[in-house]
């Protein structure tokens, strides 16, 4: 098994590398994401945006309104427009949020959290022995450590911004 996460849209113009494991994986159940995947929630690994590497093709950013109110950037193939990865604002644009599911093998990251389960579908039955959060949770809670370390790493190179 590769230690690179490699990704890619549906028409294979842009294709993407993950060169670590991600910080965290979220399985977000709220209504937004419900209504961006026409499904019932969105599985994204949260990772440095130094660590996703283009491989091929590049991406158009789409400006997207976001529950917050401040909006979330989705990177999309230009072609085929299948969604790579958002930034969002609180965040800011050092992480990134991939779509697990649009890695070659997105049964490599399963979710670290549920999360928003207050609004997830009825029939979802989530599995015992994974934290779950009604609405959002705190990182220092529920992180393992090395990814605290590195998120500090972070913020240390990216003061956040008023
Ligand atoms: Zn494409
Ligand atoms: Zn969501």
């Amino acid at each position: 098994m590769s230690v690179f996460y490699d990704g890619g849209c549906s028409c294979r113009q842009v294709r993407y590398r993950m060169t670590t494991k991600p910080l965290f994986v979220h399985c977000c159940h709220c209504s937004w994401c419900q209504r961006e995947t026409g499904s019932a929630f969105a599985l994204n690994a949260m990772i440095e945006s130094d660590r996703v590497q283009l491989q091929a093709g590049d991406v158009v950013i789409i400006d997207t309104p976001s529950a917050s109110g401040k909006g979330q950037r989705i990177s999309r193939c230009p072609r085929c427009e299948v969604a790579l990865w958002s930034t969002y604002a609180g965040a800011g644009d050092a992480i990134r949020f991939v779509r697990v599911g649009t890695l070659d093998e997105p049964s490599r990251l399963p979710p670290d959290i549920h999360i928003y389960t207050a609004s997830k579908q009825p029939w979802v039955q989530l599995p015992p022995g994974v934290p779950a959060a009604a609405e959002y949770y705190k990182a220092s809670a529920h992180w393992p450590a090395e990814s605290l370390e590195r998120r500090a790493a972070l913020q240390a190179k990216y003061p956040r911004r008023g």
